[in-house]
């Protein structure tokens, strides 16, 4: 039995299509891979990384499919993910990785990135994505001359999937390609420095929708009185835009001050946090020796 693999993906799919799973990691032959394709959204359908990581192999000269024949003349990308496992999709169209998404062996690309249409190019009975998780033997020499994983299925793993039940692919079940972090906010702590106690100092937020849906934000106003304000809203943001929110701060003292802006949404991980930090001139410590620490998550 196959173990799932350490990383985590996303369906390899541009947010906001859904993708149908045929042969799941029991059902496909050899087994721990996996068939899918799109069944709604914006057509043709975009392939996109799992993962970030660096395309190793990228085959997309063939064009003919040509199931059950030997040798398969499939098209595919391997990409390598820091954490020692690769990624393989397979039966993408005619020089759709190398000219529509002008990729080449050594390009690094990020979760999400766009590697090239779904197609029917080689071994595959009808228009899908053959994906598969892998760990090979030596990563110097990890695939064979027709693109296959060295060890064969032995050396697959079953991919953990975020955001679907259990994190694994089931056969039959339709899923919602999304990122894997669908609510990216930048910064995610916003440190004013110190301002001279009754002037102001403005930040802005930007919050990104990359779940694959329209999702409503939700943010109550600022409480009176406070020495940070922000005016409440309630938005719809579509999958891909982005909204500011400015934030400003007046101090009245030398005094460190803190809150948090906590925004509601129906996407995963909600409420929302940003952690807010500044103090008035003068005094001890500077806020920069008192920030809580964060980090920025971003993705294409
Ligand atoms: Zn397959």
């Amino acid at each position: 039995m196959a173990t799932p693999s350490a990383g985590t993906y996303r369906i390899p799919y541009q947010s906001g299509t859904n993708v149908e799973v045929t042969r799941d990691h029991l059902s496909h032959e050899p087994p721990t891979r996996i068939d899918m394709h799109g069944v709604d959204g914006d057509e043709p359908y975009r392939i996109v990384a799992a993962a970030d990581g660096v395309i190793r192999f990228l085959v997309d000269r063939f064009s003919e499919q040509r199931p059950d024949r030997t040798p398969c003349n499939n098209n595919y990308v391997w990409i390598e993910h820091d954490n020692g496992e690769w990624t393989k999709y397979s039966h993408m169209r005619h020089r759709s990785t190398s000219r529509d998404a002008g990729l080449a062996v050594g390009d690094r690309v990020r979760a999400g990135t766009f590697l090239g249409f779904e197609g029917a190019v080689g071994c595959a009975h009808g228009e899908h994505l053959h994906f598969e998780v892998g760990v090979p033997i030596d990563p110097d020499d990890p695939i064979d001359d027709d693109g296959f994983l060295r060890g064969g299925s032995a050396r697959n793993r079953i991919p953990r999937i975020c955001g679907i039940s259990g994190q694994t692919f089931v056969d039959g079940e339709t899923y919602r390609a999304a990122s894997c972090t669908p609510v990216v906010i930048v910064p995610t702590v916003v440190s004013f420095g110190s301002v001279r106690p009754g002037t102001s100092s403005r930040r802005t937020v930007t919050v990104t929708n990359l779940s694959g849906r329209d999702m409503t934000l939700s943010l109550a106003a600022s409480p009176a009185g406070s020495v940070f304000q922000w005016s409440g809203f309630s938005r719809r943001l579509h999958q891909g835009d982005a909204t500011s929110i400015q934030v400003t701060f007046t101090p009245r003292s030398s005094a460190i001050e803190r809150a948090t802006l906590r925004l509601t949404s129906n996407a995963a991980g909600s409420p929302h946090t940003v952690g807010l930090v500044g103090k008035g001139v003068g005094g001890f410590p500077t806020p920069s020796e008192v920030s809580p620490a964060g980090g920025i998550r971003q993705e294409p």
